[in-house]
């Protein structure tokens, strides 16, 4: 119940970044895709905070699966259902809201989708290179470490943002990048950055 406004000031606060970054994400995904990375988001997170009115008093689970459901249909490109379609699936660990056990649960459920979809794994030049260091750090953290959820998630930070700097020397495996072989090197990937931006919203707003 209490954490309800948390979540819904967490959406508001990734839609305002994902707006202020929008140039950026274009010019990242203009080197090696077809410089619509943060148009595509924008679109996206701007869909969701016009109906996030309409869900703002539902349960936590249902609230996060109704924001991938925006998402995958307005976001679209490759990156439309690998952030809704993830979050749509990764919901179903939030029915008790969000606690150290379920974040978890949420983090590994969210991963393993993305992994899924877009079959693609770490080295690749995606998301995956972002999100892959950052669940295992959160993980780690609170199940081996037995660190506070804010603690880990602030490392998992840590470990998501040296996972977009890894981006830059890869090749690119999957998505348009790939299609550009071995001069998509030396450029950081859009979706990998993308992601980092939301995960340290997301640990602006625990905070
Ligand atoms: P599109 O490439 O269709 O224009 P976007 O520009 O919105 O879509 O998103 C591109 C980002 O999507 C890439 O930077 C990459 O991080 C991610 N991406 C693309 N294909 C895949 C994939 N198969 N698996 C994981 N992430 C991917
Ligand atoms: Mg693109
Ligand atoms: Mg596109």
């Amino acid at each position: 119940e209490r954490q309800r406004p948390v979540v819904l000031e967490a959406i508001n606060a990734v839609a305002d970044r994902i707006e202020s970054e929008q140039d950026h994400l274009t010019e990242l995904d203009s080197a090696i895709g077809d410089a619509d990375h943060g148009a595509n988001l924008t679109r996206g997170f701007s869909s969701v905070r016009e109906e996030l009115e309409e869900i703002e008093d539902e349960p936590i689970d249902a609230i996060v699966k109704e924001v991938g459901t925006t998402l995958i249909s307005n976001v679209g490109g490759a990156s439309g259902p690998l952030y809704g379609g993830t979050l749509l699936t990764a919901s179903q660990e939030l029915t008790d809201g969000f606690t150290a056990e379920s974040s978890v649960a949420f983090a590994e459920a969210y991963l393993a989708k993305v992994k899924d979809r877009g079959d693609a794994t770490v080295g690749d030049k995606t998301m995956v290179d972002t999100l892959t260091p950052a669940v295992h750090t959160y993980k780690k953290s609170i199940e081996e470490d037995e660190l506070p959820p804010l603690t880990a998630l602030a490392k998992a930070v840590d470990a998501a943002e040296r996972g977009v700097e890894y981006t830059v020397p890869l090749k690119a495996m999957k998505g348009r990048a790939s299609f550009l072989g071995w001069r998509s090197v030396g450029h950081q990937d859009p979706g990998a950055t993308s992601t980092l931006y939301i995960l340290e919203e997301l640990l602006a707003v625990a905070e």
